[in-house]
């Protein structure tokens, strides 16, 4: 079973330690540009020319206080004006990013796929943060997602009728899915948030991919709902982390894509 998503990428021959300073650097980067985002998108704030400042008292932060991580710690997570703590989110979510940045080059090398596919999982840790806390994914990040998600599959060498069959099959299986749900339960199952999402994904998702992302973010999701109503957050829960996690291991382990396949129609085939 052959995917498109398993044509090799090209990457720099570079030496290891330069690729790890470059994921390193970038992954910490956009983790404070994430943080920055999280904080300001939901809240209807100007995205750019405002400087940071403190939550708590307001006083702009300087370069000192803005050292993704290492500022938290050397601070011990406290506001260096009014020394009210500062939410551990923050350090999570710069070092989440550290991680996914990582990730990305270690699988593809230094190399402009790797580029886009950091600033894809920047877009998605972004709206799980978002997600998390207001249960919204906002409408730029998902359009921004749509752009990246057209570049990729150029990249992966799609034809515009593939991508266009991908991206509908997903949204509208979804639309689908809500408008059942609404039928049956008479409740918001599904959010218009996740099916805008998940026309901008579908974009660059292979039909031999479609499985294994329903079964991880159904099965994230579920898990994801329990542990959210265990902690008594109430019943209605973010299905975006589970969206994004999903997409994620999807474009970063085709070969699970291969495996999952294979296991599925082992198991159909043997049935029969
Ligand atoms: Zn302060």
């Amino acid at each position: 079973m052959d995917s498109y998503l398993l044509i090799p990428f090209q990457p720099v021959i570079a030496p290891l330690w330069l690729g790890f300073l470059v994921a390193g650097f970038l992954g910490l980067a956009l983790g404070s540009f994430v943080t920055a985002m999280a904080y300001r998108l939901p809240r209807e704030m100007k995205v750019g020319a405002v400087r940071s400042a403190c939550t708590s008292c307001e006083h702009p932060l300087s370069f000192k206080d803005l050292v993704p991580f290492f500022s938290f710690m050397l601070q011990r997570g406290k506001c260096r004006y009014c020394q009210v703590s500062i939410s551990w989110r923050y350090p999570l979510t710069e070092l989440a990013m550290l991680c996914l940045s990582v990730m990305v080059f270690l699988r593809f090398g230094l190399s402009f796929d790797a580029l886009l596919m950091v600033a894809i999982a920047t877009c998605l840790l972004l709206l799980t943060v978002i997600d998390l806390e207001f249960l919204i994914i906002p409408d730029v990040v998902n359009l921004v997602l749509a752009v990246l998600c057209t570049l990729l599959g150029w990249r992966f060498g799609y034809g515009w009728e593939q991508m266009l069959i991908g991206s509908l099959a997903l949204g509208c299986g979804s639309l689908l899915l809500r408008w059942v749900f609404f039928l049956w339960k008479g409740v918001e199952g599904l959010g218009l948030g996740d099916v805008k999402y998940l026309f901008a994904v579908g974009v660059v998702m292979p039909v031999e991919g479609i499985s294994l992302f329903l079964m991880l973010s159904g099965g994230i999701g579920v898990a994801h709902a329990v542990l959210w109503q265990q902690l008594g957050y109430g019943k209605r829960f973010p299905f975006g982390p589970a969206l994004a996690i999903a997409f994620f291991i999807v474009l970063l382990l085709p070969e699970l894509m291969v495996y999952w396949n294979n296991t599925v129609y082992e198991i159909i085939y043997g049935w029969f």
